[in-house]
């Protein structure tokens, strides 16, 4: 009689099978990809602090962008007050001469602390009203003397030449 035990046995397995199924239907119809679910998926994640993020990120820039300028400027100001000279050699400047500006007057610019040491000249800045723009007249550098000495030397840059 090997029958009558199997018959059994597969009542028992279909119904823990039965009640397995029970208990794993709610889960699965929970995990289930409904085309809601679906559409949420592809959807782009959206940072809902995005704009407090991104202004916060601009300020971070401006910030640092504010202290570099003020960090340059303290050393071009450091640097000047010494009158661009040559540590090592305070006869000697670390200016260089640049003279291929499209207006034609030469420049300086200091090795040392990278100041472009301008004559006086025009820039032209953005105008709404004018297409010309607006012409704005840049004085003339306070260091630009050593241009000057430079040009009336013939060399080059003040590191070679004692002035
Ligand atoms: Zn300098």
């Amino acid at each position: 009689m090997p029958e009558k035990p199997e018959k059994n046995e597969s009542d028992v397995v279909a119904k823990t099978v039965e009640a397995v199924m029970a208990t794993l239907a709610p889960i699965l119809k929970e995990i289930s990809l409904s085309p809601e679910k679906i559409e949420a998926i592809r959807r782009p994640w959206v940072d809902p602090n995005q704009a407090e993020t991104e202004r916060k990120l601009r300020e971070q820039m401006a910030n640092d962008e504010k202290r570099g300028r003020a960090k340059n400027k303290a050393v071009q100001d450091a640097c000047a007050k010494m009158g661009h000279r040559h540590p090592q050699d305070p006869t000697k400047n670390t200016v260089n001469i640049i003279r291929n500006f499209h207006d034609g007057q030469s420049r300086g610019i200091c090795q040392r602390c990278l100041k472009i040491i301008q004559p006086l000249h025009w820039e032209i800045y953005y105008d709404d009203k004018d297409p010309n723009g607006r012409r704005v007249a840049i004085p003339e550098d306070e260091d630009y003397y050593i241009v000057r000495q430079l040009e009336s030397t013939g060399a080059n840059s003040g590191f070679g030449t004692a002035i």
